[in-house]
């Protein structure tokens, strides 16, 4: 799968243009009123609307495949690659 649930509302998905994982608040808000729909499926995610981490990392995810606008501050900016496959996570 390539997006998993993380905790307090918020889905994790691997950004490799940062190789961070990302967060991303879908059933609540965040602190700031960001909140974003997910479509509910794993394997093809598509998030709703845009995401922003900071200025330095923005983009789509739409049906399983991450798009970076051209002012991201990593080298996939403008570029659109397939979102890497999480690892399962072990409790
Ligand atoms: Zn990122």
């Amino acid at each position: 799968m390539k997006v998993q649930y993380f905790e307090g509302g918020m889905y994790e998905h691997m950004c490799p243009g940062c190789g961070y994982l990302h967060y991303i608040p879908v059933h609540y808000p965040f602190s700031n009123g960001s909140q974003w729909i997910f479509n509910g499926n794993f394997e093809k995610p598509t998030f709703d609307p845009s995401i922003s981490m900071n200025g330095y990392c923005n983009y789509f995810i739409k049906d399983g495949f991450i798009e970076y606008s051209s002012d991201c501050k990593h080298r996939l900016a403008g570029c659109k690659v397939e979102l890497p496959e999480l690892k399962l996570k072990f409790i």
